[in-house]
C-alpha cells in the first residue's frame, strides 16, 4: 500500500510549493479567541464595503431563494445584458467569474503553463503569483517604483516565453495608481502575443478626474483582459461574483475552462440589481472619500507615513508590522499586516465607517504607546 506521505511527493513541485493565501482573519475567529462579543470588534482586513451589501441588491435576494432547487443560468445572461448595457460591450465578451479571483486564475489557465512566464510587480496582489504557480509557469516579479508598478521595468521583464501580464491599478496592497495615459502607452508597447491582465477591482472607487475608459481600449488591444468585481464597493463580496472583459476570441479562452455553473443564482440576482444602485455607490465613494482623509490626518498626528491610495484602503507605515498588528487585535480591532507582500513595517487597513476608523486610531495610538 501507498503511504500518504508518498501519495502527496506525486503532485508536481509547482503545487507542492504553493504558500497558501493568508485571508483577513474572521471577526468570529478573534471574538472566540478574546471572549468579545462579535459587536465589539472591528474589522478593516479585507477592502470590504462598510457600508455593507447594496439596499437594492439585499431587496433582489429574497425572490431568488425560491430558485435554489435549481441550477444557476451556467450563461449568466441577464447580468451580461447588464454589464454589457452599462458598458456598451457584448455579452461574448464578458466572464464571469466566482469572484474576480476565478477570472484571473482562467486568464493564467487560459494562457500558461510550464516553462512560460507571467509578470506582474512587487507588493501587487497575491493572487497572481498564486495563479501562475498552479499552472507551473513562472513568475516574473518586477522591483517595484515608489511602491508601485514600475511599468518601463515590466516592459523588459518581457521575453519571449512570458504570455501574461498582470497590472492591478489601483494596486492592492499599495493603493498606488497608474495614470490612464502612462497605462495606455504600455498597452501600446506590449508584444501582442502577451495578455494584459488589468485588474479594476477598485475602478469604482476612482475619482472622476482619474477615472479612464478602460472598456474603450478594449477594442484598440485585442490582448488587453480587464477584470472587476462585485466585491468590493457594490459590497458583495459574500457572494462571490466578478466578471472579466475582454476579445471575444479571448474570452472564448477562458470560458472552457471555466466550471459551468461557477456564478451561483443568488449573486447573479443580487449583482444585477447592484450595478445599478447609484445612490449607493456614490454614498459608498463619499464615506471612503471622507474616512481616507480623516485616517491620513490620523496618521499624519501620530507620525506615521503611508502610501497615498486610490483604493478603499491605505497602508501605513508602524515599524514592526506583525507586532503592532497583534496589539491591536488585542483591543479588537482586526487591520492586515503585509509582510507577505514585501512591506513587514506596514500595515493596510481598510476605510471603514467614522466610528470604526476612530477605533482603528485610538487603538493605533494606543499601540504605538504601549
Ligand atoms: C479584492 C481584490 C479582488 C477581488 O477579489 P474577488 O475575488 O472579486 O472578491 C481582485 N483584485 C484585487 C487587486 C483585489 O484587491
Amino acid at each position: 500500500m501507498v503511504k500518504l506521505m508518498d501519495l502527496c511527493d506525486y503532485a508536481p513541485v509547482y503545487i507542492r510549493s504553493i504558500a497558501p493565501y493568508q485571508p483577513g482573519k474572521p471577526i468570529s475567529e478573534l471574538a472566540r479567541e478574546l471572549g468579545l462579543n462579535e459587536a465589539d470588534i472591528v474589522k478593516l482586513a479585507s477592502n470590504e464595503n462598510p457600508l455593507g451589501i447594496s439596499p437594492k441588491a439585499a431587496a433582489a435576494i429574497p425572490a431568488a431563494i425560491g430558485e435554489l432547487a435549481r441550477y444557476p443560468d451556467g450563461s449568466g445572461y441577464e447580468l451580461k445584458q447588464a454589464l454589457g448595457s452599462k458598458l456598451g460591450v457584448t455579452a461574448s465578451s464578458i466572464v464571469l467569474g466566482n469572484g474576480s479571483n476565478d477570472v484571473l486564475e482562467m486568464a493564467a489557465r487560459a494562457f500558461l503553463a510550464p516553462g512560460l512566464k507571467a509578470v506582474y510587480a512587487q507588493h501587487a496582489f497575491a493572487v497572481y503569483p498564486l495563479a501562475t504557480q498552479a499552472c507551473g509557469a513562472i513568475g516574473v516579479e518586477v522591483p517595484a517604483r515608489d511602491y508601485g508598478h514600475d511599468l518601463a521595468g515590466m516592459l523588459r521583464a518581457i521575453d519571449q516565453d512570458t504570455r501574461v501580464v498582470f497590472i492591478a491599478n489601483p494596486n492592492n496592497p499599495t493603493g498606488t495608481f497608474v495614470a490612464p495615459g502612462e497605462m495606455h502607452a504600455f498597452l501600446r508597447q506590449v508584444p501582442a502575443g502577451v495578455l494584459v491582465v488589468l485588474d479594476e477591482a477598485y475602478q469604482e472607487y476612482l475619482p472622476a478626474e482619474l477615472r479612464a475608459d478602460s472598456v474603450a481600449w478594449l477594442s484598440e488591444f485585442p490582448n488587453l483582459v480587464i477584470t472587476r468585481t462585485f466585491s468590493k464597493i457594490y459590497g458583495l463580496a459574500g457572494l462571490r461574483l466578478g466578471y472579466a472583459l475582454a476579445h471575444e476570441r479571448v474570452a472564448d479562452l477562458m470560458n472552457r475552462v471555466r466550471q459551468p455553473f461557477n456564478a451561483n443564482s443568488i449573486a447573479l440576482v443580487a449583482a444585477v440589481a447592484a450595478l445599478n444602485d447609484e445612490a449607493f455607490i456614490q454614498r459608498s465613494r463619499d464615506v471612503n472619500f471622507e474616512g481616507m482623509a480623516y485616517l491620513t490626518e490620523g496618521f499624519k498626528r501620530l507620525e506615521l507615513t503611508y502610501i497615498p491610495s486610490q483604493g478603499n484602503f491605505i497602508s501605513v507605515r508602524v515599524g514592526d508590522g506583525a507586532e503592532v498588528f497583534r496589539r491591536l487585535l488585542k483591543r479588537g480591532v482586526i487591520v492586515r499586516p503585509i509582510a507577505g507582500y514585501g512591506l513587514p513595517q506596514h500595515l493596510r487597513v481598510t476605510i471603514g465607517m467614522p466610528t470604526e476608523n476612530e477605533r482603528l486610531l485610538r487603538a493605533l495610538e494606543d499601540s504605538l504607546h504601549e
